[in-house]
């Protein structure tokens, strides 16, 4: 077990989450894995707003910038404090508790107010958890506490320009309710010790904490005892996967007759006893009719970074940067690709919306896969460009979506696992998915593409990106053939 006398905020707010997973950090910190990358991009998006946040107050001063000691950055926090200047990353510890606080402001009559910020664009319990915890280890070090202040995105902010860091942020004030919890801190801070102090590790079952306020880093580590087609499998059900868990059935066909499931659970428990998968040829065959040659597939790739690239994007708006598109003439005939991939560090908006008009054809059917999402993205570029609204408006009307089948379960495979998404649907209905790809699903896809074009990387690199993430595309499209005639086979 690890000597350390404190807990710092992020392993409180982790034991707060589940002690098993703090007395893992402490005990068996090896079997944590890293984040991954698409997990290690949200941290950095969360780094590159903490830097801005700092902008607002430039008479700010960084404390222990690069100092690894702890002691050290206290002792340097204690002589910073002197200053009554606001503060960036000041550290204390107290009665067990360690923290750093974003922001440390000077206020009134020798307090002072803290300040968290957040990437996200609303406040959520867990931020107030956090703010109670450094209220409680500040006010413990001998620090007056006036207010309490959680600083996160404006949803409303559109970008014109220079970032307006004053419309940018939003200031939530959080006194009250942070001074509640903070109250429960010390009786916390003493449970926690007491776990990571255990010679076992705590005997807590899965549950609905795995994944709430964030998915657990422990998450395959605790849930691999489970078979393969288990009681979680099923379609909106995750209360009910615990309500059967605690009634010892893991496995989806040895789900009782008499439990209450809703039809598309019940073709789940079906297709898992069967083990074969579920089809309701007569709809399949109405989906189908629908089709309109020449059919076109299609497929986005978007971004959404905290802090809009370009004027007229909202924090974390999508903004499309490629598609592909795969047109079959006629029944049998060859795909014809086509596809857009933005160059250049500007909005690829323009451009993408060009290219795609010109791309799609005149007549037929537009297939694509959750297609709210591609209808989505083309109105917002028809808000930023309207001179492409009379295309949209006059191709609207011919998009298809082929998630509608596997979300109604017209067909279900038990290898789909309760998922009718594309990456769950394509293996299991063709036998072909992603695999050979360096890229593989479309987090991946956008931190790739803002790393190759606004990272300085060599042109060897990106190019070698470029073509992976045109592979990755033109495969999402592909696949939605592949899924189309497979449906045609099974109907
Ligand atoms: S996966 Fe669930 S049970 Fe396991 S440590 Fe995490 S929160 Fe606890």
């Amino acid at each position: 077990m690890s000597s350390s006398p404190y807990i710092s905020k992020s392993k409180y707010l982790w034991g707060l989450q589940c002690p098993k997973l703090l007395w893992y950090a402490y005990n068996a910190k090896e079997l944590i894995p890293e984040p991954d990358a698409v997990t290690q991009a949200i941290f950095d998006q969360g780094h590159e707003v903490g830097a801005l946040a700092k902008k607002m107050f430039p008479d700010g001063v960084e404390v222990g910038a690069g100092v690894p000691n702890l002691d050290e950055t206290i002792r340097l926090t204690q002589a910073a404090l002197k200053f009554r200047k606001p503060l960036f990353e000041a550290a204390f510890s107290a009665g067990g508790g360690y923290c750093r606080t974003d922001i440390l402001r000077p206020a009134p009559q020798n307090a002072w107010d803290i300040i968290e910020v957040k990437s996200t664009t609303s406040l959520k319990d867990v931020h107030l958890e956090d703010l109670a915890f450094q209220k409680w280890v500040l006010a413990s070090a001998g620090l007056k506490i006036r207010s309490c202040y959680l600083m996160h995105i404006n949803s409303d902010f559109v970008r014109h320009g220079e970032i307006d860091l004053k419309k940018f942020f939003t200031m939530e004030d959080v006194t009250d309710q942070s001074a509640e919890l903070a109250q429960q801190v010390t009786d916390r801070l003493a449970d926690l010790f007491k776990v990571i102090r255990q010679r076992q590790t705590p005997d807590i079952q899965i549950g609905p904490q795995c994944d709430d306020p964030y998915t657990c880093a422990l998450h395959d580590h605790c849930w691999k005892f489970l078979p393969s087609l288990s009681v979680f499998d099923l379609y909106r059900g995750a209360r009910k996967g615990f309500d059967l868990l605690g009634q010892g059935v893991t496995s989806l066909e040895d789900i009782p007759d008499d439990f209450k499931l809703t039809a598309n659970q019940e073709i789940q428990r079906q297709a898992a006893i069967s083990g074969k998968p579920y089809i309701n040829r007569k709809a399949i065959a109405k989906f189908l009719a629908q089709l309109v040659y020449p059919v076109n597939y299609l497929d986005f790739e978007t971004f959404g970074t905290a802090i809009p690239l370009f004027d007229g994007v909202s924090p974390y708006q999508q903004v499309p940067f490629q598609f592909s598109l795969h047109t079959v003439r006629a029944s049998g005939a060859k795909p014809e690709h086509s596809m857009f991939l933005a160059e250049g560090r500007h909005d690829p908006r323009p451009a993408f919306m060009l290219k795609l008009r010109d791309a799609v054809s005149r007549t037929g059917s537009i297939v694509a896969y959750n297609a709210p999402f591609e209808l989505g993205r083309l109105k917002e570029c028809c808000e930023a460009m309207p001179n492409f609204s009379p295309w949209l408006k006059a191709v609207e009307g011919r998009v298809v979506d082929l998630l509608g089948p596997f979300r109604s379960f017209y067909y279900y495979h038990p290898d789909q696992h309760g998922s009718a998404g594309m990456k769950a649907v394509l293996p299991a209905l063709t036998g072909k998915g992603y695999e050979g790809l360096e890229i593989q699903e479309g987090g991946t896809a956008s931190n790739e593409f803002l790393r190759v074009t606004f990272g300085d990387l060599p042109a060897e690199e990106r190019r070698r990106v470029r073509e992976q993430l045109e592979e990755y595309c033109g495969r999402d499209t592909e696949g939605m053939i592949w899924i189309t005639d497979a449906l045609r086979r099974a109907s």
